[in-house]
């Protein structure tokens, strides 16, 4: 990974009231969790994190910022079918990312190896839980795997208790019994049967002793309940699969409703932050935890409107989709909303961020509009890019009056955003790179770059007239032959003499060769996802990739810096494919305005 610029220098970006920090603030103003806030932030490991959970992070690492609390990074790993180490990896990696240098402070994390007792009391959560110093080499993110043991002592308790069942019905019968929204379910034929035959059947399916799919355990609940989620749901089940964290020691695993409420209680979460979809979900959390008659305080859920952004894909499901397919090269393609791919392509942290936390948290599912993000990126790049001269599509200019071997000085400015703006050397030579389009043989009406006759000035250089249009016998351009006025340079006496186009340029002979990645939408539509058929509306022109000449001082970029090429965009280098001597760079994003118009 590479270093985030100017990360510990941002200023704190305030984020606007919304209604669950409201709830918070209220709820510290009461002192009710004389513990602290905890938030926790619980991706599946089944994907990379997107754009989408760019969101989430902010908002549960913001509140945990904001009320000296933390927030947990906590693997919700309890469907081994769909999940991978790898993206164990690169969720970790993505999420101190985004965190550094601004909420690394209140990244919750726990002794390395570290597991609650089965029956964990209060005393034994407070030792778990004692928060490790941040990115200590003790320290790891939980996993809900850590609880495999407790969740399954939970478990036995609410057998116990007359409060669960294991139930013999199969996937489909379960389904059949179910009900509909009108209709109520029919109770299973094994809901009444003995805890004592419950439990000892429970114990076996833990040792194995039954098939994928033989039996689950449910909550003893309410087959009429008008919410279908409380019509007795599963609890456990059986699945004779390998874990990334916990090998073979499973065959039953618990599922998300039931492990997820109690993940937050025994990590001592305070607000359990998820997406409006688990809304229905909340009396089924709020159950589980009552039942259990916990004497510790409860966490309590909130949900919100998750992130939908234009012309963008956020489902990993999806995503996997465009890896498996071959449409982009990785889940790192700098085409992907991935944070690894977003990182690659040079937006900075700060950049999402700012993004994210500007859009508020509400309860209405909204789409915004590419163009927020895009001007979130530019606006932290324009602070943090150093300027190159770069021409990404050459014309050779031979400037007729300067020797062959003549090089001229400039002084180009590095940042004109910054107080005291830096300048460096550029060297003029006598052949120089131009932009194609930037001439035009026979120019549009208000054209005011290169034309028969014209003249322009090369940024920090000065003006050349165009005298000579150069072709080979197949009437391709071969050259531009153009006077430099000598008189226009910096500091000589016509320097500031007007002209109305001023273009950029690199020398042909003190240039260096990059390989240039131009992004574009990777579809064509806003709504990606309301398509029968997502895949069908990628753009096929989302990537083209081109040979650039680059100002000689860009041979020596590093991936941890960002650069404006002047006129084109912010640009970056690509961490993964550049290597000495082959230079790399990804378009971060383009320049709003263009300042030829
Ligand atoms: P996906 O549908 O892409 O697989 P998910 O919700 O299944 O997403 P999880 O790993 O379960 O992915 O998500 C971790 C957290 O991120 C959850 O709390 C979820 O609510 C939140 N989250 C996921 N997508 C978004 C989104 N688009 N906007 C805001 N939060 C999101
Ligand atoms: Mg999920």
């Amino acid at each position: 990974m590479t270093a985030e610029p100017n990360a510990a220098a941002e200023a704190p970006v305030p984020a606007p009231a919304d209604f669950i920090r409201d709830i918070v603030a209220s709820h510290v103003a009461e002192q009710r969790y004389p513990g602290g806030i905890v938030t926790r932030f619980p991706p599946e490991p089944n994907g990379y994190l997107h754009i989408g959970h760019a969101k989430s992070i902010c908002l549960n690492f913001g509140i945990a910022r904001e009320n000296q609390g933390r927030c947990n990074l906590r693997f919700d790993d309890t469907n081994p079918a769909k999940e991978d180490l790898e993206y164990v990896h690169s969720i970790a990696a993505d999420v101190r990312w985004l965190v550094a240098g601004w909420a690394e402070q209140n990244l919750g994390l726990k002794p390395s190896g570290a597991r609650p007792a089965a029956t964990p009391d209060a005393a034994d959560a407070a030792d778990f839980y004692a928060r490790p110093a941040p990115g200590g080499a003790a320290a790891e993110p939980f996993f809900a795997s850590d609880y495999f043991e407790a969740l399954y002592a939970f478990a036995e308790r609410l057998i116990l208790a007359g409060k669960a069942y294991v139930c013999d019905l199969s996937a489909a019968e379960i389904e059949a019994h179910r009900g509909t929204l009108d209709q109520p379910g029919r109770e299973s034929p094994f809901r009444n049967r003995p805890a004592a035959e419950s439990l000892d059947l429970f114990h076996r399916m833990r040792a194995g002793e039954f098939p994928d799919g033989a039996r689950t355990l449910r909550a003893k609940i309410d087959m009429a309940a008008p919410n279908i989620w409380l019509r007795d749901p599963l609890l456990y089940r059986i699945r004779h699969l390998a874990h990334h964290q916990s090998g073979d020691a499973w065959c039953v695993y618990p599922l998300y409703d039931y492990a997820h409420c109690l993940s937050d209680y025994l990590e001592g979460v305070t607000h359990s932050i998820c997406t409006l979809e688990f809304e229905v979900h909340r009396p089924l959390y709020e159950w589980i935890l009552e039942a259990l008659a916990l004497p510790r305080a409860l966490p309590r859920q909130y949900e919100f409107a998750k992130l939908n952004l234009a012309y963008t894909i956020v489902s990993k499901r999806r995503l996997l989709q465009l890896v498996q397919e071959n449409v982009v090269t990785g889940w790192d393609d700098p085409r992907m909303p991935t944070l690894a791919g977003i990182r690659r392509r040079g937006v900075p942290a700060a950049a999402l961020r700012t993004f994210v936390t500007g859009l508020g948290v509400t309860k209405f599912d909204s789409l915004t509009e590419i163009a927020v993000y895009e001007n979130a990126v530019r606006d932290a790049l324009n602070g943090l890019a150093a300027r190159r001269l770069a021409v990404l599509r050459p014309v050779k200019v031979v400037l007729t009056n300067l020797a062959e071997d003549e090089v001229l000085e400039c002084r180009a400015t590095n940042n004109p955003q910054d107080e005291n703006p830096a300048t460096r050397p550029v060297a003029l030579t006598r052949e120089v790179f131009i932009e194609s389009d930037d001439f035009a043989e026979v120019p549009p009406p208000k054209y005011f770059r290169l034309k028969p006759g014209g003249e322009v000035r090369l940024k920090y250089a000065g003006i050349i007239k165009l005298d000579e249009i150069v072709k080979d016998a197949a009437g391709a351009l071969v050259e531009l032959r153009c006077t430099f006025d000598r008189t226009t340079r910096q500091g000589e006496p016509n320097s500031d003499r007007k002209v109305k186009g001023t273009i950029h340029w690199v020398s042909a002979s003190r240039c260096v060769e990059a390989e240039v990645r131009l992004y574009d939408r990777l579809f064509t539509v806003a709504e990606p996802a309301a398509e029968p058929d997502f895949l069908k509306v990628v753009n096929p022109r989302s990537l083209e990739t081109i040979t650039a000449r680059l100002e000689a001082s860009l041979a020596d970029a590093t991936a941890d810096d960002r650069y404006q090429f002047e006129r084109l965009g912010y640009f970056a280098i690509d961490a993964k494919d550049s290597a000495p001597g082959r230079l790399v760079f990804n378009r971060t994003i383009s320049l709003k305005d263009t300042w030829a118009k």
